[in-house]
């Protein structure tokens, strides 16, 4: 995929930046609905963020905002289903959301209520039942929720699929820097410049280069890949500690969180820091993975470790997305701040972005994403 013409020769409706996840989901709603879209990327498709994801497609509430986010998502997902290619692997393996005590039981209780109160297919587990769905587990562990409608996805396959269309209209720039934006003007490395009706800045981390006043924090994550053992897990499975890692603010964090590959390979994580932009995989996080992996999963030790790898997740203060009309500038749209989400939430945001462009309803509300949240949280501080 490299490029094709040269984009200022041509007009858009919509110029894209950034080839992950989320900006191949936004360019795929877009061009479904016919537009003309240019997607300007200076590295490769799914090369930033979205190439060290795990790929989980999960329902997380932190939020009433962020379980409508994620719900919509999954549901756009499997609406993909026939279409996606086989190197996309997506299943519905479902999560198991492990409780280790009956204090963590009570929380799947709850979430158990939740869910189901929004449709979520999902059932509590006792421990035998437990046992029984993932026999390699550590017994006795309290229960478990298990939600079905969660899956796994091949995250960079998935950007590949989604970006097919712009491909094959030769509307795809790769090894292309955006610059700047001036109006609704980009501005390129090469000095070229080119004009759309709309500009997304689906820039990942790298958003607030080009859109200054919005507030994201790299947090870097590392994951564990193994050899392929067939049959080893069946779920992806998350201890429910897991959730008091991603809300932990301040602390380095690890949780159990494994996943079974389509191939057999098991990913193995997860962690999560601040103010740690080093790219290198840093070995005391890895051991803390390993053991804790071990602690819920004992066999994990036997399994041979491939690759360790690093990224980066795009934070906001308030863990909800950017999703809508820049503050500073009303012809770019922000499609960023994904955190561990952008995976699983990058469908309902191509959706939410193309409803905005198309200026027409979308399912669910948008305002709990619009950037101007933070413009509005920080006048009143
Ligand atoms: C360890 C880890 C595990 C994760 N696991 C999951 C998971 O299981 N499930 C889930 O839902 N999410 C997960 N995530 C989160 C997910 O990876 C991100 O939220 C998602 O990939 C964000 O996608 P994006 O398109 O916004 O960003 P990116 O994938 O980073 O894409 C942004 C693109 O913009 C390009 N770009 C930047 N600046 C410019 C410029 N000036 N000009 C041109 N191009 C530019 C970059 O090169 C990049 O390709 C995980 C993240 C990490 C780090």
């Amino acid at each position: 995929m490299g490029n094709l013409v040269n984009p200022s020769e041509s007009t858009y409706d919509v110029v894209v930046i950034g080839a992950g996840i989320v900006g191949a989901a936004c360019a795929h709603f877009l061009m479904k609905e016919g537009l003309r879209i240019a997607v300007l990327e200076r590295g490769v498709v799914g090369g930033g963020a979205t190439a060290a994801a795990m790929g989980h497609l999960v329902a997380m509430d932190d939020s009433p905002a962020q379980l409508a986010l994620t719900k919509l998502s999954l549901q756009l997902w499997k609406e993909l289903e026939e279409q996606l290619p086989a190197s996309a692997e997506y299943r519905q393996t479902g999560t198991l959301w492990i409780a280790s005590n009956d204090e963590e039981m009570a929380e799947v209780r709850r979430k158990h209520e939740l869910y189901r109160s929004a449709g979520l297919a999902c059932e509590v587990l006792d421990s035998t039942a437990l046992g029984e769905a993932e026999p390699r587990l550590r017994r006795p562990l309290a229960g478990a929720l298990r939600v079905l409608g969660d899956g796994v996805i091949y995250p960079r396959a998935a950007a590949q699929f989604l970006l097919r269309g712009v491909v094959e209209r030769g509307a795809l720039f790769t090894d292309c820097n955006v610059v700047s934006i001036e109006g609704s003007t980009v501005l390129l490395g090469d000095r070229t410049r080119v004009s759309a009706g709309h500009i997304v800045n689906d820039a990942g981390c790298a958003a607030p280069d080009l859109t200054a006043g919005i507030v994201i924090r790299n947090r870097k994550g590392h994951l564990i890949i193994t050899d392929r053992y067939p049959g080893f897990l069946r779920h992806q499975v998350v201890e429910l500690g897991y959730l008091k890692s991603a809300h932990s603010v301040t602390a380095d964090s690890v949780a159990f969180n494994l996943q079974p590959r389509a191939a057999g390979q098991i990913l193995i994580g997860s962690s999560r820091q601040y103010e740690d932009d080093d790219t290198a995989v840093n070995h005391d996080i890895v051991r803390r993975i390993m053991e804790r992996a071990c602690e819920f999963m004992p066999e994990v030790a036997t399994l041979s470790v491939l690759r360790m790898w690093t990224g980066f997740r795009a934070a906001t203060p308030d863990k909800l997305p950017l999703v809508g009309p820049s503050p500073e500038n009303s012809k770019v749209l922000l499609a960023t701040g994904h955190e561990g989400l952008g995976i699983t939430a990058s469908m309902a945001t191509g959706r939410l972005i193309t409803d905005m462009i198309l200026e027409r309803e979308s399912p669910i509300s948008r305002e709990p994403y619009l950037p101007s949240r933070m413009t509005r949280e920080a006048t009143h501080v």
